[in-house]
């Protein structure tokens, strides 16, 4: 991924100019460009829609830290806030294992969660699962966007799926379950190849 690249981009081709202050103490450049980027798409979509987006706060950390929503260990998306908890040793962890465009899904997913609270959506009380095949639908249509500003790589989409596919569960009984492999990676896709499936599947 040429994530150097990502904001400005993203941001001319919505014919944007994103110069956004950092927002949070980074540890990781590239989280830094993605963000802006997603920042700059989602509030042009958020825009269209009448609904003006404030972004989220991005925090990146090693350890659990206390958050406004309890503690944080994974990555994930604290709606009270609206802020965003990246655990850099599994974001680590998930881009050895996969690829760079891992790490591109995960922040992209969290920030499907922002959308989905500025839409009111997360008032709605709605399944977990529903909630999560969503976001993971939501980051597809950002991947969508990425390919055709010409930021994707070779292996990128793949990478994109398989990272979907490896935070995948089988604990059905538990209220965290957030769709099985097969569904996350389906609802990725699902939004990379039509964003408008996103609010209609899910
Ligand atoms: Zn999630």
């Amino acid at each position: 991924m040429k994530k150097q690249v990502v904001s400005s981009i993203i941001a001319l081709s919505l014919g944007l100019f994103p110069f956004q202050p950092l927002q949070a103490a980074w540890d990781r450049p590239t989280i830094a460009a993605v963000s802006d980027g997603l920042d700059a798409f989602w509030g042009e979509v958020l825009l269209r829609l009448g609904v003006k987006y404030r972004y989220p706060l991005v925090y990146s950390h090693r350890n659990i830290q206390s958050t406004p929503c309890g503690p944080a260990m994974l990555a994930h998306y604290c709606a009270n806030s609206n802020t965003i908890h990246l655990n850099m040793a599994q974001m680590d962890r998930l881009v050895g294992q996969v690829g760079d465009s891992a790490g591109y899904f995960a922040l992209a997913h969290e920030y499907g969660h922002s959308v989905q609270r500025h839409l009111g959506i997360l008032n709605k009380n709605l399944p977990i699962v529903k909630i999560e095949l969503q976001a993971d639908c939501l980051a597809g249509t950002f991947f969508a966007v990425s390919e055709e500003v010409g930021i994707l790589e070779p292996g990128d989409l793949q990478e994109g799926t398989m990272t979907a596919m490896m935070v995948g569960d089988y604990d059905y009984e538990h209220t965290n379950h957030h769709g099985t492999p097969e569904q996350r990676g389906r609802a990725f896709l699902s939004g990379f190849n039509d964003p408008r499936s996103c609010f209609e599947k899910y």
